[in-house]
């Protein structure tokens, strides 16, 4: 049985898998880690092929003996209800082999939805509560969405969205303010760490949080790690399978949630080689590795929007689990990509392969090209985060024609669009969500 504790508990007390889900954050302010990490072999997952089967093996450890034991199969069959195909880019050839791995395919269109799903999925396996809980979540553009999407209209839940007014595409915002029923969204003045910054303080508030039964899904849950583990997973046995090599990952990286989820699946013993974190402008990861120590910056607003974190509050994961870069630096590096690169590469890959990127997935495709040739003669693979369409005013100037929308994107942009504005202060959101306050 594995417990968790905070990454700011020298004493590392263990908590369940479930309490650790259900409260988000850590009563000290720090996010919940596993004390270990299983390990697994490729013979673990003889006859897996699905996310759904993969899953099942790979999360087993993690919820074993927990009170959630039982609903890992039920939880799986709901976050993974849609595929995570990974497209080849580059045919295969002896010069190595490049690959996609399109994680665009749920409802809101964006690697979100996994974290999301299987989130929703676990706490409404959990025990039933007296009260309504409320899932506070701060966005920078696509988390919002997928959030309430897998949440919406769901018993026993209310979620409460924040997202930085004017710093996030139109469609993702369309996505953000299409809700009714039990999902309320607050449009901040302020940029995505002011939102995320909100979040904390509402969960350090006694009086707000045990009012509200609040429950974060942010990536400092969790249970949103859980399901991206099983993506890399699955994409790196399939091309060892092929290829008879362990492929590399490039991961657009943010808040750092899904670069964390590759880097706990090669430590688990998953065939992956390297993996290269692409940041866009905002180059915490990058300012780390090239520094040795990491200095909180202010966000900058960038093409790659739901990149523009210039504190990931996964660091602190990563750091607790690395505390010797070197020994991190061996097989994880970074590179970070400005905003004219990632227009260039959105260009130059559709005229070269067809490819349509959008302005995240392009910081991996530009990393793909900075590699030495020597690197490249391996199996790489790009982590396509969200689909092109969300973005069309970046991309379509740039390879000059109309994205086709994804039908499940085309319903949630035809509704009607609701949002509250809201000062990044802890007393302003309180008078929002308690009405007597
Ligand atoms: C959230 C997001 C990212 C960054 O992912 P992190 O887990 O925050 O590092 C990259 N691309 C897209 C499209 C996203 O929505």
């Amino acid at each position: 049985m594995i417990s968790y504790h905070s990454t700011r508990d020298p004493k590392r007390q263990g908590t369940s898998l479930s309490a650790a889900i259900s409260v988000g954050i850590a009563p000290d302010g720090g996010l919940y880690v596993p004390e270990r990490l299983p390990e697994l072999s490729r013979a673990d997952f003889m006859d897996r092929r699905s996310l759904e089967r993969i899953g099942e093996r790979l999360l087993a450890p993690f919820f074993d003996g927990d009170a959630l034991a039982p609903a890992l199969p039920a939880i799986v069959s709901e976050a993974f209800s849609f595929p995570a195909p990974v497209v080849d880019v580059l045919p295969m050839r002896r010069s190595g082999w490049l690959g996609v791995l399109e994680l665009f395919h749920g409802p809101t269109a964006a690697f979100k939805d996994f974290g999301a799903r299987f989130l929703a999925a676990a706490l409404s396996a959990s025990p039933p509560r007296e009260k309504k809980r409320t899932i506070l979540v701060a966005t920078s553009g696509d988390t919002g969405s997928a959030v309430a999407a897998a949440f919406h209209r769901r018993p026993g839940f209310e979620v409460v969205i924040f997202y930085p007014a004017g710093m996030v595409s139109e469609r993702q915002e369309k996505q953000l303010t299409c809700w009714d029923g039990n999902v309320r969204t607050f449009s901040v003045r302020g940029d995505f760490d002011a939102c995320q910054r909100l979040v904390k303080e509402a969960f350090l508030d006694r009086g707000l949080s045990s009012a509200l039964q609040l429950s974060s899904a942010n990536s400092i849950n969790i249970g949103r790690l859980f399901p991206q583990v099983v993506y890399y997973a699955k994409a790196s046995l399939e091309c060892f399978e092929r290829t008879g090599k362990k492929p590399s990952f490039i991961v657009p990286t943010g808040n750092l949630g899904n670069g964390l989820a590759c880097i706990w699946a090669k430590a688990m013993g998953l065939p992956i080689e390297e993996i290269v974190l692409a940041q866009n402008r905002n180059r915490p990861v990058v300012d780390l590795f090239e520094r040795g120590s990491f200095q909180p910056r202010p966000t900058l607003q960038t093409l790659a929007s739901a990149m523009d974190v210039g504190n990931p509050s996964n660091l602190e994961r990563l750091q607790h689990m690395f505390p010797k870069l070197d020994e991190l630096a061996t097989s994880v590096s970074a590179v970070s990509v400005d905003d004219a690169t990632i227009e260039r590469t959105i260009a130059e890959e559709h005229a070269r392969s067809g490819q349509v990127l959008c302005p995240h997935t392009a910081t991996a495709a530009e990393a793909y090209k900075q590699l030495p040739l020597e690197r490249r003669g391996r199996p790489w693979i790009w982590v396509a985060t969200a689909h092109p369409a969300k973005f069309p005013t970046v991309v379509e100037p740039l390879i000059g024609r109309p994205v086709p929308v994804p039908s499940s994107l085309a319903k949630l942009l035809a509704l009607p669009s609701r949002a509250e504005l809201l000062d990044p202060k802890l007393d302003a959101l309180k008078r929002a969500l308690l009405p007597s306050a």
